[in-house]
């Protein structure tokens, strides 16, 4: 499959066109960003990382039946993904409190939720990502009721697959953030990436934090803390 133009560069990602217009391939990259951009660094080995971990987290996903646009990892830094048209949702699942919902609520971080909480942001820079309900939703005409409720009941299947997931790699899912899109038939299929770049992942025993919050707070070197994450998962190493 040769490839094309590239059609998009994020904050983490290139993606590019392919010979099949259903395809596209992602190159992920080394860039590091947090705060809306406001703290950056270049960390070499980063996009290999992410790649692996999301290349093998979706094929798990796509395993226990869960739609996603994951087609195949391609190279240590490349996958290919099905075409498809992003709906500007940010969906935040939480299952212990950490981060912004710390501060919104006044929890205590660390507490643990019995049920999670399901959040919905909505995807704009300028506005700075702003938290909103399925009122607002309806009112922007962002998403269908129908679409919203595969959405929630989509990010309900994936947290049960990868709080399990990682529970087996003695790691606990405090919290992700999942993106969603329309494919060709219009099936809303999860799309984006799943990587530590967008879940908080605590040590089971230590409760270290292993994901972007060691860029985020200078905690300590993230790479090592992806490497640990991708090593206890089985996948593959450098
Ligand atoms: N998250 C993300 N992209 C964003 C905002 C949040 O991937 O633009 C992820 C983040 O890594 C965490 C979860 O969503 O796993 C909840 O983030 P939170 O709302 O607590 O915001 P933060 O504290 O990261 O600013």
């Amino acid at each position: 499959m040769t490839t094309e133009a590239c059609l998009y560069e994020g904050k983490a990602k290139r993606i590019y066109e392919t010979s099949d217009k259903n395809v596209y391939r992602v190159a992920y990259k080394d860039d590091a960003t947090a705060f809306n951009g406001e703290k950056k660094d270049v960390l070499e080995g980063k996009g290999r990382l992410n790649n692996e971990i999301s290349s093998l987290i979706f094929s798990k996903l796509h395993e226990a039946g869960v739609p996603n646009h994951f087609v195949e990892r391609l190279s240590e830094t490349e996958q290919l993904v099905k075409k498809v048209d992003i709906i500007p949702i940010e969906v935040v699942v939480r299952n212990v409190a950490a981060g912004s919902l710390v501060k919104r609520l006044g929890l205590k971080r660390g507490e643990r939720f019995q049920d999670p909480i399901i959040e919905f942001y909505y995807k704009d820079d300028e506005l700075g990502d702003p938290l909103i309900n399925t009122d607002h939703i309806a009112y922007l005409k962002i998403a269908t009721e129908e679409e919203l409720l595969t959405i929630r009941e989509i990010a309900t299947r994936v947290n049960r697959v990868l709080t399990f997931l990682f529970k087996e790699a003695d790691l606990i899912l405090v919290d992700f953030k999942l993106e969603f899109g329309r494919d060709e038939a219009n099936d809303v299929l999860l799309a984006d990436e799943v990587s530590p770049d967008t879940c908080r992942l605590w040590d089971e025993q230590t409760g270290e934090s292993l994901d972007k919050d060691l860029f985020r707070f200078q905690l300590g070197d993230l790479n090592k803390g992806y490497e640990t994450i991708l090593t206890r998962l089985g996948g593959n190493q450098s």
